[in-house]
């Protein structure tokens, strides 16, 4: 397609848009692409979307969201005016990056290799950001963020990083966060609840420290779009004057129904994660055996190279076979694969596919 038409605004031809992983239209394919949950999402979930796909469709939804906000509120112990829902974490991101970033001559800092949205959102809302590199061994120095001249105008991480699935520590955190008061610093918590520690705790002490969480990985919900983030009033009253000026309605009836019954329903979600949680870690011992080098992860995939290997050349064979792992065309992390964690059967037919196009050279 066109990189320009005279229809568009002047900075439309510039974006650079995020490509998300392939959502395949037939059937049969085996999906380890997109981070999904293996298993079905709360059945208590499922109901309560089907109770309230009724009359009441007719009617706006609640704007404010209160019964959600209540509900992550109690989960996180933190209070409902601290919570911010929006239409997936991602939209959550976008009026982050929108109301807390854009600041003229104040550049956000953030890891080289992360989240590629962050990237976009840059060149949408026009923010010069400076990448900070990751360290030999791919984790993420919070020496290079505290140490940093100058004032940014923010600091933006997910931890574990996407998308090597690598855990920073707390104390790690804090020291970006006491080096930089005043200064949002914005930790993507997608993944954590697959084994990493949450820096939830932290607000309490830090002002300046927003949380941002997804329905979509560990609550086997990505089809809801349902995300929040968590942060001091003064931070979410910024985020709700974004919000209330771009949709006042982000979230469906259906989704703010089904989000949450799915939050209150603990054991759904604990077994879920530990099922998860067992196959990765079982998935990258395997992957050991066969020569893959295997990066540590705290998230619901991992991220290995093998060293004989070419990567982008692996990921054809397996797509061939029908199993749709991702692989970024990015230096420094080109030769790796990243492959969400499956049921145990799932990652048993990865493997098994994989030891045959290895053994076949
Ligand atoms: C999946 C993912 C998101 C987006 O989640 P949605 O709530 O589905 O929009 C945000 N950040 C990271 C790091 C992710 O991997």
């Amino acid at each position: 397609m066109a990189g320009q038409s005279n229809y568009w605004s002047d900075h439309v031809a510039d974006l650079a848009p995020y490509t998300p992983g392939e959502q395949p239209r037939v059937d049969g394919l085996l999906k380890l692409n997109t981070n999904e949950h293996p298993y079905a999402p709360s059945p208590r979930a499922l109901e309560a979307i089907r109770a309230a796909a009724g009359d009441g469709l007719r009617l706006y939804p609640d704007y404010d969201s209160v019964a959600l906000r209540q509900a992550v509120a109690a989960l996180h112990g933190v209070d409902p005016a601290q919570v911010f829902p929006g239409n997936g974490s991602d939209e959550v991101l976008a009026h982050i990056f929108d109301g807390l970033f854009r600041k003229a001559g104040r550049p956000l800092l953030m890891p080289d290799i992360s989240y590629s949205f962050y990237k976009t959102y840059c060149r949408l809302y026009r923010i010069e950001c400076e990448l900070i590199p990751l360290a030999e061994d791919f984790s993420v120095r919070a020496s290079d963020y505290a140490s940093h001249g100058g004032q940014p105008a923010g600091i933006v991480f997910a931890n574990p990083n996407a998308p090597t699935g690598m855990e920073m520590t707390q104390a790690d955190i804090e020291l970006i966060l006491r080096a930089h008061p005043g200064v949002p610093v914005v930790v993507d918590e997608a993944y954590v609840d697959f084994g990493a520690r949450s820096a939830v705790p932290l607000m309490a002490r830090y002002p300046n420290l927003v949380v941002v969480h997804t329905l979509s990985k560990s609550r086997a919900l990505a089809g809801l779009r349902v995300g929040y983030a968590l942060g001091s009033v003064e931070l979410v009253e910024g985020l709700r004057r974004i919000k209330d000026s771009f949709n006042s309605y982000p979230l469906d009836r259906l989704a703010q129904a089904g989000a949450v019954a799915a939050i209150e329903d603990r054991e759904h979600f604990e077994q879920g994660c530990r099922a998860v949680i067992q196959a990765r870690e079982e998935l990258s011992l395997s992957l050991a055996a066969m020569g893959f080098e295997v990066l540590p992860s705290r998230a619901n995939f991992v991220f290995a190279r093998h060293p004989g290997r070419d990567a982008a050349q692996l990921a054809a064979a397996l797509r061939e076979q029908r199993i749709l792992v991702r692989h970024f065309k990015t230096p420094r992390i080109e030769q790796f694969l990243r492959i969400s964690v499956g049921t145990p059967e799932d990652c048993e037919r990865l493997c098994s596919v994989l030891a045959g196009i290895l053994t076949a050279g």
